[in-house]
């Protein structure tokens, strides 16, 4: 399973950024460490040389990445940058991205062929918004997200793609937040193996490793992974509390 931290954009210092990650570490020293525990930590950018060298069990990811892998871009942080910080996976398209930031499904498809080829990992993020989810669109919101995001990507590295299934109102930051509902998240697991299976092929559609995020946390992360059919999580606003994080995958690996 993995369990990716999204610390957004905390804590306020890096000292608090330390002894954040010191907890992390420490506690799965003393309890959490399991062969099929995976661990990605995704700091602010500014923090990411700072906090150590990465082990087996935590690897770093970046939040962002430019769309541009050089140039006159004030404010952006290229993909070169990132791979010269050590960074081994990059949060591509997240929702407050999107939100926030206009972010299009056009700038994944550049971001995740420039992580592609420095050998980073990208974490695609996918969901619908509330009003597709009402109106029955899930399906070709998710559709076109994939097909945009994935366009002229190799079947070869299609398969390095690692899909973060968020639901844009289950998001913490979104007014209203509530978790999804565990049963539904099976449903759009097996939706979204379908429509891979659709654009690509049957081993994609089964290998394919996708998370899901949107509020989780230590008291419902179990029942997600009940449905056996969930890789891992990507965790927001539970991954800025130590005990809170470690319970999640604690919490998990009971079942
Ligand atoms: C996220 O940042 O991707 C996220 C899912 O946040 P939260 O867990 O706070 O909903």
């Amino acid at each position: 399973m993995l369990y990716v931290a999204n610390w957004k954009m905390n804590p306020p210092s890096l000292n608090d950024a330390k002894r954040l990650l010191k907890n992390i570490r420490t506690g799965i020293n003393t309890g959490v460490k399991d062969k099929k525990t995976q661990i990605i930590i995704c700091p602010p950018a500014i923090f990411l040389t700072k906090l150590g060298r990465p082990s087996s069990l935590i690897k770093f990811g970046i939040q962002n990445i430019g769309s541009k892998e050089r140039g006159a871009f004030t404010g952006e942080i290229s993909v070169l940058m990132a791979a010269d910080a050590n960074v081994e996976y990059c949060l591509v398209n997240h929702s407050e991205r999107k939100l926030y930031f206009n972010e299009t499904t056009r700038d994944a498809n550049q971001k995740i062929k420039l992580c592609l080829e420095k050998r980073i990992t990208p974490i695609f993020c996918i969901g619908e918004s509330q009003k597709q989810f009402k109106k029955g669109k899930t399906k070709p919101a998710l559709e076109n997200q994939l097909k945009q995001g994935l366009k002229d990507i190799g079947i070869m590295n299609i398969k390095k793609v690692i899909l973060a299934y968020e639901p844009l109102w289950a998001i913490s930051s979104q007014k209203g937040a509530k978790a999804e509902n565990p049963d539904q998240i099976l449903g759009i697991n097996i939706l979204i193996r379908k429509i891979l299976f659709g654009l690509y092929d049957q081993k994609i559609a089964r290998e394919t490793k996708i998370l899901y995020g949107g509020s989780v946390a230590p008291k419902n992360a179990a029942l997600y992974v009940k449905n056996k059919s969930i890789d891992g999580f990507l965790i927001g606003s539970a991954s800025l509390n130590s005990f809170s994080f470690l319970n999640i995958i604690k919490n998990c690996q009971k079942n």
